[in-house]
C-alpha cells in the first residue's frame, strides 16, 4: 500500500464523514479509495480498512465461491 499525503487544509469538508475538519488530501494508490480530502480520523481508518485489504488479498488466494 502506499499513501501520498499531498496537500493539508485546515479547514475542509471530509469525504468520509462530510464533517469540515482539518483535513489532508491523500492519495492511496489504490482504486477503492483513491485520492481524497479526509480528516485525520477518516485517514486512520481508510488505512486500516486499506490494510485490511490488502492483507485479505495476499493470503485469499484460495476464494470459496459465494453461495
Ligand atoms: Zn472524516
Amino acid at each position: 500500500m502506499n499513501i501520498n499525503i499531498s496537500e493539508h487544509h485546515t479547514s475542509e469538508t471530509c469525504t468520509w464523514c462530510e464533517k469540515s475538519k482539518e483535513c489532508v488530501t491523500a492519495d492511496f494508490n489504490d482504486a477503492f479509495i483513491g485520492k481524497a480530502a479526509m480528516c485525520w480520523n477518516c485517514l486512520q481508518k481508510a488505512v486500516k480498512v486499506s490494510s485490511r485489504k490488502e492483507t485479505d488479498e495476499t493470503s485469499g488466494h484460495n476464494r470459496k465461491p459465494t453461495d
